[in-house]
């Protein structure tokens, strides 16, 4: 397998210094432990890192062919320690950090596996991005750079489950990726049961934060706000969507709830996912409807729950010389 991102590793150093390089540092940080096809061409990359934790990205093609929209959903953290009450990886409990080295790698490997380079990365995988911002602030300028990725920030998205004091910080950073929030509630009563974030910073303290947000031109911050049946599904939730987010420039991706084996929550019928959407949508508030990816094969929003587990002796070693040789 031929790797045209480590220039020197191939051909122009001697095996020997490889091989040295090799057991010093891990010029690949991530090893590949598996890959995942779902009946919609979306397809999900397990993979382990030098310390034998297990992180998951996903590849989504446009659900409509003729785009050529391709989205990676990265991980930024091994599990996460914000405990949703909805999402599977919260049940992992809190890993670490991954490195921006870690984070770019699921890119660069994505491309090798797929042999196409996504057009848009959302950090909607595992963990909370901004609960690990020095290390993907770092990876968005590699991302974002000529040198290194050199996609557009306008086709990185950071979502956020409303750590406030991580999104004033984001909004230092540059480049400036797009942010997107996970709102999922309308009321402080629902969001602090459901989200324990929400009991740190609640939803007025969030929008403010969000208005406070500097965008460009014709750009909205996305509001992610995933339907559980009975839960935060009401006419009412629906009415107030548009109020709290009035003087936000906003757009809202509705997300039918993706089962976790375990968890308490069911999704709305779609007859009830589409009289929402009808009722929050304003001729100055899109709202669209994400229609699960990938969800037979336990790899949609919230279904992301790789384990860690005994990795067999010389493994990563064996995988990294694969990738780089
Ligand atoms: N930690 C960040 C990013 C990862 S979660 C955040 O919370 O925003 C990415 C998105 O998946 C969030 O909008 C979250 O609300 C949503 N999500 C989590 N579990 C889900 C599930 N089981 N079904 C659908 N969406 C889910
Ligand atoms: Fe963490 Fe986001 Fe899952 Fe909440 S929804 S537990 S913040 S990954």
């Amino acid at each position: 397998m031929g790797s045209v991102r480590i220039p020197f590793a191939p051909t122009t150093v001697p095996r020997g210094l490889r091989d040295a390089l090799l057991a010093q540092a891990a010029l690949v940080p991530l090893a590949l432990d598996g890959t995942v096809d779902a009946a919609d061409g979306t397809r999900k990359f397990r993979f382990r890192t030098h310390d034998g934790r297990a992180i998951e990205s996903v590849l989504i093609p446009d659900d409509k062919q003729e785009r050529s929209k391709l989205t990676l959903c990265i991980s930024s953290q091994v599990g996460c320690a914000w405990g949703c009450a909805f999402c599977a990886t919260a049940t992992l409990g809190f890993g670490r950090n991954l490195t921006a080295g870690e984070i770019v790698e699921q890119l660069y490997w994505a491309m090798e596996l797929s042999g196409q380079k996504p057009t848009n990365i959302v950090f909607m995988g595992m963990g909370e991005p901004l609960h690990n911002l020095d290390h993907v602030a770092r990876a968005l300028s590699i991302l974002a750079h000529p040198w290194g990725a050199g996609l557009s920030p306008r086709r990185i998205t950071v979502s956020t489950s409303g750590v406030v004091t991580g999104i004033d910080l984001l909004a230092k950073v540059r480049p400036l990726p797009n942010l997107a929030i996970s709102l999922n509630a309308t009321t402080d009563e629902i969001r602090n049961q459901i989200m324990p974030v929400n009991r740190r910073w609640n939803i007025a303290a969030l929008l403010a934060a969000a208005q406070r947000f500097p965008l460009g031109h014709h750009r909205r911050i996305t509001f992610e706000y995933v339907l559980f049946a009975g839960v935060n599904d009401s006419d009412m939730d629906a009415a107030r969507i548009p109020k709290l987010l009035a003087n936000i420039p906003s757009k809202v991706n509705l997300i039918p709830w993706n089962p976790v084996p375990g968890l308490p929550y069911q999704r709305p019928s779609e007859e009830r996912i589409l009289a929402f959407q009808t009722m929050v949508r304003r001729p100055d508030l899109p709202v669209y409807i994400r229609t699960p990816r990938g969800d037979d094969a336990a790899m949609a929003c919230g279904q992301l729950a790789a384990r860690d587990s005994q990795v067999p002796s010389g493994f990563f070693e064996l995988n990294v010389a694969r990738h780089v040789s």
